[in-house]
């Protein structure tokens, strides 16, 4: 299984430049397609501000997610309390990416213990 193009590090690289200026991210390229369709929301976990970032391209379908994030401000953001049909009309259906080449399947539950 090799993954071309669209390592974790380069969508990371885009992640952390869009969330500094999110203006940014209009003239980034997908790094798996090229294409400029990419999308950054932020769904809101706490009142805190913050909650995890959802980074995708939405020609090609692939995207990361990176959690505990401080929402930046000016971002979109789908807010708290929101169900899960709501937050899928923000957010298509993607093809997670995630580091090292990790398929990633369960990794919302990090508390886990094997
Ligand atoms: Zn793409």
């Amino acid at each position: 299984m090799s993954e071309q193009g669209g390592a974790w590090s380069d969508w990371l690289a885009i992640y952390e430049q869009a969330y500094a200026s999110p203006t940014a991210l209009r003239e980034q390229a997908c790094p798996r397609c090229a294409a400029r369709e990419l999308s950054l929301v932020f769904t809101e976990r706490s009142v805190g501000g913050d909650g995890y970032a959802n980074l995708w391209c939405g020609h090609c379908l692939h995207g990361i997610h990176v959690s505990r994030s401080l929402i930046p401000e000016g971002a979109t953001v789908i807010p708290r309390g929101s169900t899960a049909e709501q937050e899928n009309l923000v957010i298509p259906d993607c093809r997670l990416v995630w580091p090292d080449g990790d398929d990633g399947e369960q990794h919302e539950n990090e508390s886990e213990v094997f």
